[in-house]
């Protein structure tokens, strides 16, 4: 299970709390977690507790990122990629579900084009937000305005699940995925 998340924490407690909640959950579910390899943040977060729980972590760094330090050092593996284009597209590899914490530009960045390529066919792979504290809510409302004005498919917004708890969100990220829904016919 992919996992995208902030670097940072979050002022609010309950965003650690969940990070960690679904890490247990992912170990719990005995499916194993994909991330971005970092110590920092909900992403440490989330690796110790998937860890903690026994369940197996694998990273991927960027050459970069982990010159700075800033690797995760008790994880089960550590890939290091050459660029994040690179590591987006290895972590996109060994997705079979996304579940998307809160978290900043590199969390959006990664989400988008995950589900960009999902609009075009390129990868098959269920996409969930764990909406903590209500912090996804304007963004889903933002889909629902770009589906409205016509700038988006239903089916294409739709792809953007939202899930409320740890449990939830594995349970949805591991569903089979909706039927393709072609981008530019019809
Ligand atoms: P953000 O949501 O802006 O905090 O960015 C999260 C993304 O930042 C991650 O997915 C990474 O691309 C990048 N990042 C920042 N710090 C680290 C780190 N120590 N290890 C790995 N990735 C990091």
């Amino acid at each position: 299970m992919l996992v995208f998340c902030g670097s940072s924490s979050g002022h609010d407690p309950i965003f650690r709390r969940t990070a960690e909640d679904l890490g247990r959950a992912i170990a719990a579910a005995g499916a194993g977690l994909v991330y971005g390899g970092g110590d920092v943040g909900l992403m440490g977060a989330v690796a110790s507790a998937t860890m903690e729980a026994g369940g197996e972590v694998t990273g991927v760094i960027t050459e970069q990122l982990q010159a700075l330090e800033l690797a995760h050092g008790a994880i089960t593996t550590l890939e290091v990629a050459p660029d994040m284009h690179s590591r987006k597209a290895r972590m996109a590899e060994l997705a079979d579900g996304v579940v998307v914490l809160p978290g900043g530009f590199g969390t959006y960045d990664e989400t988008f084009e995950m589900l960009t390529w999902n609009q075009l066919g390129i990868v098959s792979t269920p996409l969930t937000f764990l909406d903590v504290a209500g912090f996804y809510g304007p963004l889903f409302e933002f889909i629902d305005g770009a589906v409205r004005a016509g700038f988006m498919k239903p089916d294409h917004g739709a792809l953007a699940h939202r899930s409320t708890s740890a449990t939830d969100a594995v349970a949805q990220a591991l569903a089979v995925a909706a039927a393709f829904t072609p981008k530019w016919v019809g």
